[in-house]
């Protein structure tokens, strides 16, 4: 299974890694769902970062060549945070438009960077939860291309035990949709290993993704955040268990996460996987194995070191004491390891399943 992920991979990239840039700017959440470390009810210092904050994050994106920019954060569809957001978007395209022009770095960039004049400079990719469709619009408006809204299970009954009931699986499934037909690169993924969660939720969660036909796919494994309803029922199960027992654990979800890499890549095929930064919690060479198991993205966090510790959704999260140069440098060695080559070239890469309307 492994070795045909790896070819189907191959054959559609080659030994190519994309690189995301992503940014945590705010960990500010207005929702509560039971396993994540932001949620509302949980204590930590809340954050967001200003304007010429997140953008200099964009300069430094741009400058290492990663083509595209995830901005991230917890789910605040306040009118302040919206427009505070399309300014936010507007301004990266305008600057990094402007430095792409000005002195073009990527003189082997893509095709994408020489010939499409609407590609230059940086993709904005949003990662903002849940909002209404005319929101969306506004941001493809304002110049953002890629959207990421995990639906986290495909079983909707799951879903309703690790959510409160203000929370909805259908109203998720629908901005799925809504960005979907509004013109949006689309990425989705889910959680594995995550109580409750059985190996048949895992099959429909495959079917979920070949239904919804997305053009990108996020998977991560459940790792604990104890001070979490879910966290606080999965340690009264397996606080106490031995060590060889963790282990047999660790070593399970490692398995059970890359083998859907590995199916997600041979049912999918074209579309971009990004290795998870959270597998390293697992393994300090998890993202590598993902690599070689189906994934073809990387999403280096650039968040400013200050901030980093301050957005653990899930604890153990790696990278929280690097800089942002420390983590892309490591991040690169790491590719290497795996027998691949990260694309720092500032094109935008996407995945050949995603057909760009056609307005160039
Ligand atoms: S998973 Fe996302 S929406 Fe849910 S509480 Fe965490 S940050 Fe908020």
């Amino acid at each position: 299974m492994y070795a045909v992920a790896e070819a189907a991979t191959t054959a559609y990239f080659g030994t190519k890694v994309y690189a995301r840039g992503i940014v945590e700017f705010s960990n500010v959440c207005t929702k509560d769902c039971f396993y994540c470390g932001i949620r509302k009810h949980t204590k930590v210092h809340r954050y967001t970062m200003t304007k010429e904050e997140i953008l200099a994050c964009a300069e430094f994106a741009y400058s290492q060549g990663m083509g595209t920019l995830m901005l991230q954060s917890g789910e605040l569809p306040s009118p302040e945070r919206i427009n505070f957001m399309l300014d936010v978007v507007r301004a990266i395209r305008r600057r990094t438009m402007d430095l792409a022009c000005e002195s073009p770095p990527f003189p082997s960039a893509g095709p994408n960077q020489r010939d499409f004049p609407s590609q230059r400079g940086l993709a904005v990719a949003l990662s903002l939860g849940e909002l209404p469709s005319s929101v969306y619009q506004a941001f493809l408006e304002a110049g953002a291309s890629r959207y990421l809204l995990r639906i986290e299970t495909s079983n909707p009954t799951l879903y309703t035990r690790l959510h409160p009931a203000s929370h909805s699986f259908q109203a998720r499934r629908k901005c799925l949709e809504e960005l979907q037909r509004i013109g949006f690169q689309v990425g989705t993924g889910v959680m594995v290993g995550v109580p409750f969660q059985t190996v048949e939720d895992q099959a429909n969660d495959l079917l979920f993704f070949k239904e919804l036909d997305p053009d990108m796919i996020g998977l991560g494994p459940y790792i604990v955040q104890s001070q979490t309803p879910l966290g606080k029922l999965w340690l009264e199960e397996h606080g106490e268990e031995s060590a060889a027992k963790q282990e047999a654990n660790r070593v399970a979800l490692l398995e059970r996460t890359t083998r859907m890499y590995a199916l997600a890549r041979i049912m999918l095929g074209n579309v971009n996987i990004a290795a998870t930064t959270a597998l390293e919690a697992l393994d300090p060479e998890g993202r590598e194995l993902a690599l070689r198991r189906g994934a073809n993205v990387v999403m280096p966090i650039i968040t400013p070191q200050r901030l980093r510790g301050q957005y653990e959704i899930y604890e153990n999260k790696s990278g929280i004491d690097q800089d942002a140069l420390d983590s892309t440098a490591c991040l690169e060695r790491r590719v290497r390891m795996a027998g691949k080559e990260l694309l720092l070239d500032g094109g935008w890469h996407d995945p050949p399943h995603f057909v760009r309307p056609s307005v160039e």
